[in-house]
């Protein structure tokens, strides 16, 4: 091993291990390795990146290993943002390094890849015979034609190849197995400047030449494509005048734009009174350490502004803001806003930028050169070292929460960094999240209301339509009542715009065979498909299965499907056939696939060439359009029959927000809501508007049940191919729980084991599904309940077949 003379480093690996660990450092990269840059590290066999979190622990250790590789030249995230690191790693239950690369902007992680190729002596050996098995006969035969890795080998051979048959044949000598650096792609672009060095001479120059020199003199430094345009064929000349000393050329950092079109800059507006007295509270917590704010402002009360004040507050003070918004169909509206109020200062993180965008945005904020930044969840990440205020719009929005890698939720996430940082965190939302709510009546948030529309502009008027004395109807008449039917040719013809809401998408949700009364389902998930007309064909919503609009019921062979259930497709060719003059646009996930056409959608609503917008839950997020003044809610009741504890108050958000949108210009607003549960109570409070009397009912519910946010949960979901193994791993792992809680009563005792169950949706695109539940009023119970049972069990969330996935505070029950 080698000696080091430098101290060692505390790393955490960007792979599936817990826990950091200790290398030692060269000395030529000892002044280069600091917290927050990126390594390559030795790991087992292989090699992997690494970060560098700080000094380590054991710096006398003799067996450590040195790090191979300093991969940057600064750190890439703040040394202030690792305490958040090291919270979400510890909290989440996830690998710190998979935290820290979950965290930075893709591209930025070299991760190793084994490939496999054949050689000479495989070659003859494969076309000789004899001295081969069949599979190792396949393998050659496969590697003969290209090299291939790991999985693609498994692939073409159709089988699992075990690793004693390729050393077999790599002792041989048949193949030869390389390892591959792959990854770490986001680089800054660079482009070539040029400036002049010396004025042109008297003579001896060529007429091009001395015009180059004199537009340079004139410009003073050109990118060398724009000196191209002004001087034409400048470029061949370039070289000769750099070698003669009279220009030199040079590169320059450009950063990708990631906005479209230019935006004509705004003044702040005079704010409203209660507006004014948000602004003064937070801006006097401002510098004066932690504070969470929950700014409750009905639809279209002039959130933005609040938060627009803030931020300039946070900057004129010399510090930094960060502002997360749900979607990025959001994004863009908000962003335009902040744009407008302050030009080049904001930085935009979302998953619509390329990696190469998203890099520089990165980089910008890391370096202090914005201090605002504008981003979906992951942007809670953002490198500021220096934060004035964190803030979380909408922040009851779903999309804060991450499902898949690490589960975690940005907003809860947002109120620890501000913790951390003793700085301020604000929370806006029209229909706070329960436990948001809660946290304001117990004391630990304190609350800010809007309670009233800017310019005192009225609420929109709720018409409750009873679906159910239109269940014997066919056709259209089923789902557009005469009352929306007549309100949207009102709408129409006064010029102004409506839009249509219904949170399910495609044609037919529910096709049944006429014949046999089977429902078509997904052949790889426990699901209904569901027709698509645009398509021309049944799709699976869970795993993209797809059967064409011809197939046969599965059961009886019959061609006579009925298309039941309705879909946002459905909705459109309804208006469609009622009203042929009016320009109607859908928008749900089937026509926003491709980048930049939710903006585009965005557009036609702004610049009224779209008359009716019929759409999914996408339409009901914050979106500010003066000229809708008519809202349709075809069926109100479809989130309200999930199997999940919090399907009333998803309900009542996406009703009271849908609603909001009617009317937030000079013209009053009305919304139908049509549904079959006309007395829920849920729908009733959405159409009353009145967030406190769902609040005070529903947490009475929550009480009673012992629910969030009055318990604490994990969710364990088990999940696998085989039905019979998946069952049985989750029945072991319901066993190490209610093992671990008998042997520990005096810790465990108020905590809940509820399951293993299977889970409400049992079969997911082929894999089985089970869930354990485990649920304490005590949430530091909960962890250490956790904590314990993954150190004495670590083989149950290691095993591949049946992956078992943490997810603390869970979201998404099903
Ligand atoms: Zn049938
Ligand atoms: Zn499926």
């Amino acid at each position: 091993m080698t000696e080091f003379a430098a101290p060692s480093l505390e790393v955490a690996v960007a792979m599936p291990v817990r826990g950091t660990f200790t290398y030692g450092v060269p000395e030529s990269f000892v002044s280069a390795a600091l917290p927050g840059v990126r390594v390559l590290a030795p790991f087992g066999r292989r090699r992997a990146t690494g970060y560098i979190l700080g000094p380590g622990c054991s710096p006398d250790q003799k067996d450590i290993k040195p790090i191979l590789d300093v991969l940057d030249e600064s750190p890439v995230f703040p040394a202030s943002m690792i305490p958040l690191f090291r919270w979400a790693a510890d909290y989440y239950k996830h690998p710190l390094g998979e935290v820290i690369q979950a965290a930075l902007p893709g591209g930025m992680t070299f991760f190793e890849r084994v490939a496999f190729s054949i050689t000479e002596k495989g070659l003859h050996q494969l076309n000789g015979d004899g001295g081969l098995t069949e599979l190792e006969r396949r393998v050659l035969g496969r590697l003969a034609r290209a090299r291939l890795r790991a999985l693609e080998l498994r692939k073409q051979v159709g089988q699992e190849v075990p690793g004693p048959v390729l050393s077999g044949l790599e002792r041989r000598g048949f193949l030869v197995r390389q390892v591959l650096l792959r990854g770490g792609a986001a680089k800054p672009l660079l482009e070539r400047w040029v400036r002049a060095r010396a004025a042109a001479p008297a003579g001896g120059l060529s007429a091009k030449k001395r015009t180059i020199l004199e537009t340079l003199a004139s410009a003073g430094e050109l990118q060398v494509s724009e000196l191209a345009a002004r001087v034409p064929r400048a470029a061949a000349h370039l070289q000769a005048l750099e070698q003669a000393r009279y220009v030199e050329i040079f590169r320059r950092r450009l950063y990708r734009d990631p906005f479209g079109e230019p935006i004509p800059p705004d003044s702040a507006p005079a704010l409203t009174v209660a507006q004014d007295a948000a602004v003064r509270k937070v801006c006097a917590a401002l510098g004066k350490g932690f504070r969470t704010f929950l700014l409750k402002g009905v639809t279209s009360s002039g959130k933005t502004e609040v938060y627009m004040r803030v931020a300039a507050e946070a900057v004129a003070s010399g510090r930094s803001a960060l502002v997360l918004v749900p979607e990025i169909a959001l994004i863009s509206q908000t962003e335009r806003r902040f744009r407008a109020r302050f030009g080049e200062q904001i930085a935009v993180l979302h998953s619509g930028l390329s990696e190469g965008e998203r890099f520089d945005q990165w980089t910008r904020i890391l370096r202090g050169e914005v201090r605002i930044a504008i981003g979906v969840r992951s942007a809670v990440f953002a490198p500021f070292s220096d934060l004035g205020v964190i803030i979380v719009d909408e922040e009851h929005d779903a999309s804060y929460k991450q499902e898949g890698g690490l589960h975690y939720s940005a907003r809860d996430l947002a109120v620890v960094r501000a913790q951390q940082l003793k700085t301020v965190a604000l929370l806006g939302s029209a229909t706070p999240s329960l436990q948001s709510y809660y946290h304001v009546r117990t004391g630990k948030y304190a609350e800010l209301a809007l309670p009233q529309r800017i310019e005192e502009r009225p609420l929109p008027d709720i018409r409750v339509v009873d679906l159910r004395e239109r269940r014997d109807l066919r056709g259209p008449g089923r789902f557009i009542s005469d009352e929306l039917k007549h309100a949207l040719g009102g709408t129409l013809s006064r010029g102004e715009q409506a839009l249509l809401f219904l949170n399910r998408r495609g044609f037919a949700s529910f096709p049944v065979c006429a014949a046999c009364g089977s429902a078509l389902r997904c052949q790889h998930c426990d699901i209904s498909l569901t027709l698509h007309q645009a398509a021309n064909a049944y799709r699976c919503h869970y795993c993209g299965f797809s059967r064409p609009a011809t197939a046969v019921c599965d059961a009886c062979g019959s061609s006579k499907i009925k298309r039941l259930g309705m879909g946002t497709e459905k909705v459109e060719s309804a208006v469609r056939a009622l009203f042929p003059q009016a320009r109607i646009a859908r928008m749900d996930h089937d026509t926003t696939r491709r980048k930049g056409s939710i903006l585009s959608l965005l557009k036609g609503l702004r610049e009224r060439t779209v008359d009716v917008l019929v759409g999914t839950q996408m339409v009901a997020k914050g979106h500010d359009f003066p000229a809708i003044t008519l809202v349709g809610i075809i069926c109100a009741d479809l989130s309200l029959s999930f199997p999940d504890f919090r399907a009333g108050e998803r309900t009542f958000q996406l009703l009271a927000q849908v609603a909001g949108r009617a009317g937030r210009g000079e013209r009053p607003g009305q919304v139908i809501l049509q549904t079959y549960n006309p007395e829920n109570f849920n729908i009733r409070a959405a159409r009353d508007q009145d967030f406190e009397a769902f609040y005070e009912k529903e947490i009475g519910f929550r009480k009673a049940l012992g629910y969030p946010p009055l318990a604490r949960m994990i969710q364990l979901r088990i999940s696998g191919r085989d039905p019979q193994r998946t069952r049985q791993s989750a029945e072991r792992l319901g066993e190490y729980c209610r093992s671990l809680k008998v042997a520990d009563r005096g810790n465990f005792a108020t905590l809940d084991i509820l399951g293993p169950v299977e889970a409400a949706l049992a079969r997911i695109a082929g894999n089985f599904r089970w869930q354990v539940l485990l649920k304490s009023l005590n949430g530091g119970a909960l962890h250490r309940f956790m904590d314990r049972l993954i150190a004495e069990h670590p083989q149950a969330f290691a095993a591949r077949s049946e992956r078992v996935v943490i997810d603390v505070d869970p979201f998404f029950m099903m």
